[in-house]
Order: C-alpha cells, then structure tokens, then sequence
C-alpha cells in the first residue's frame, strides 16, 4: 500500500542544497516508476498538489513549505551499452561521471563536483557548464504524462532543448523517468582531466555555504553574476541570506537564513539591474510554495 510509504509533514530543507524550506504535508520517496505512479494517483484521488523532486540543488522552497504531496524520485539505475549509457532520473549525474570514467566514456565530465544534481533535474533545467550543456549528449528520454498516466519515449528533437530550457519546464505534467545519453570513447587520461578542471573551478569559484547555484539565467550571454556586482550588491545581506562574495550570482545560507529573506534579495537585485542596465535578469532557480 502506497499511503503506509507516504509521510506528514516532512521538513524540506534537508532535501535542498540551500537548506531552506518549510514543510511538505506529504512525502513520498518514489523509488521505481510504479510507486511514483501510485503516489500521483493518491495526490490525484485526495485532489492534492504535487510536485516531483530531484536533488533540491536548484530550488528554492517557501517558508511555509507545501500543502501537497512532494515525490522525491530516487531511482538511480544505469546500465551501458557502447557508447549509450542508460540512466535513470534519481542518479546523481556528479557521480555517474565516476562510472562513466571506469567505461573510459567522455560528455557528462562538466557535472563533476555540483553537489546533489540528478539525472532528471538536469534534463528539466538544461543543465551544463564550460560551454557544455546536458542536451549535448541525449538521445532519448523515457517520460510519464500525468495527465493521462502514460509511460513513452520521446526523440532529443522532441525534448525543445534551449538554453536552461525544455519542454519539461514548459509542461509540467512530463516526468522524466529515465535518459539515454551517447557518450563519446575517450582516453581515461583526457576524461581525468576534465574532471580535475571542473572541481578545480568549482572550488575556486562557487561559494561553499549552503546555495542553490547559479540564481539568474545569463541575459545574452552577459554574466549575470557581472551586473550584480556592478550594482555593488556583492555582500549585501538581508536577514541569514547573503549575495555571495565569491560569486555575486550565487546567494548563500550563512545559516537558518528564511526562504523570504533569498526572494527579496532576489527581488532587490532584479531591481537594481533593471534600473541601471535595462535589463530584466530571469531566475534559474525554481520556486515551490511561492
Ligand atoms: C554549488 C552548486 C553549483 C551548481 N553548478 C551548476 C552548473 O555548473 N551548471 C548548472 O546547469 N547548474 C548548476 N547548479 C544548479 C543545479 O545543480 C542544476 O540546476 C540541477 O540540474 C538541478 O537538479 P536537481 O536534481 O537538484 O533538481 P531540483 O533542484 O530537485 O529540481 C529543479 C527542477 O527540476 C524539476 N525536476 C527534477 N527532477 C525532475 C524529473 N525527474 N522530471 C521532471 N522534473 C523534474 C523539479 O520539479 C524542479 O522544478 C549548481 C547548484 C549548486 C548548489
């Protein structure tokens, strides 16, 4: 029985990078596609919201949480076949690098050292780095529609991949619940390499308090992080939620900083860049509870 897997009200800021959230009123670790199934069909039986999580290293959650059922998809099954690798939306892709290194297999080496990132929230948001991005490399995702509860495989064409975009964002009944990535075959050596400069990056660069990446889409391409600082909000703090001074388009938790406190200083940077530049950054991160 599903509802016996199901929790009340489970604190959500263990379940997101930021370590920020309030509480989900249900909660269900999907762990294989029939339970996540069955846990959309109780959400829909109960007339509940619901809302599918990966990793939580993109989103940022409300501080009264969400009054539905959170499924957080943990399948994290891959198999390799060539030159395919076959994964499932739970895996996190940091750490199926590692197995793709074993395989002597190159493309996904730009998720190395980005804490918690799955598989299917990588797909959703476009995901990539160092002129990379997960589109790159997939040839086929596996989805449920929820609107009609239907399991079917779509084309790399089919997906809309654009830059932090899919149809997965614009549709939000589409699941992802399995990808089929086409690697490249790479010396170990050459794969190795890549991995160190994507986690040498990542420390010299990205903050180590607890965030959600980057906040805001870069407008053409202008590091949105630059327009930022150049409004001189580099270190500005509301409440425990700060502009991060390593990387002004990242803000950090300097600790039980309030979901609220994030949003206005999302809102007060949006402004300032407005004003002074004309141009309306766009947030990357997702909201839930807003
Ligand atoms: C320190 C740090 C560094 C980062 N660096 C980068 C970087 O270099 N490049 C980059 O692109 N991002 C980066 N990020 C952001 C983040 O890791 C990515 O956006 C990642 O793809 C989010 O995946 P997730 O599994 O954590 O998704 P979540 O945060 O859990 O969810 C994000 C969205 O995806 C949806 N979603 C998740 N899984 C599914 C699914 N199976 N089906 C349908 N929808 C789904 C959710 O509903 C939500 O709307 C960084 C984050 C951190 C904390």
């Amino acid at each position: 029985m599903i509802t016996e897997r199901i929790r009340r009200n489970v604190p959500l800021k263990e379940y997101t990078t930021f370590k920020i959230g309030g509480l989900a009123k249900y909660f269900l670790e999907a762990k294989n596609k029939e339970e996540l199934m069955a846990g959309i069909q109780w959400a829909k039986q109960q007339g509940l919201p619901f809302f599918i999580l990966g990793g939580g290293s993109n989103l940022l959650i409300s501080d009264e949480g969400f009054d539905g059922l959170v499924l957080r998809i943990s399948s994290d099954g891959f198999q390799f076949d060539g030159e395919r690798l076959k994964v499932e939306a739970g895996a996190n892709l940091s750490l199926v690098v590692n197995e793709c290194l074993k395989k002597r297999l190159s493309g996904l080496e730009w998720a190395s050292g980005i804490p918690k990132i799955t598989v299917g929230g990588a797909v959703y948001g476009n995901a990539g780095a160092f002129g990379v991005t997960c589109a790159d490399m997939i040839e086929s995702v596996e989805l449920l529609d929820t609107d009609t509860m239907t399991i079917k495989t779509i084309s790399f064409e089919e997906c809309q991949f654009d830059y932090k975009e899919s149809i997965f964002k614009k549709n939000k009944n589409l699941i992802i619940l399995s990808v089929v990535f086409r690697l490249e075959a790479k010396a170990a050596e050459e794969i190795e390499k890549e991995i160190k400069r994507a986690l040498f990056y990542r420390r010299e660069h990205h903050s180590s308090e607890p965030s959600a990446g980057s906040v805001f889409k870069n407008p053409f391409q202008i590091p949105a992080g630059e327009l930022i600082e150049n409004c001189g909000l580099k270190g500005k703090r509301i409440g425990n939620a700060q502009i991060s001074l390593k990387h002004a388009n990242f803000i950090v938790n300097l600790g039980e900083a309030k979901a609220q406190d994030v949003k206005n200083l999302i809102d007060l940077a949006k402004k300032e860049v407005q004003n002074k530049f004309n141009i309306l950054l766009e947030e990357e991160v997702q909201y839930l509870g807003f």
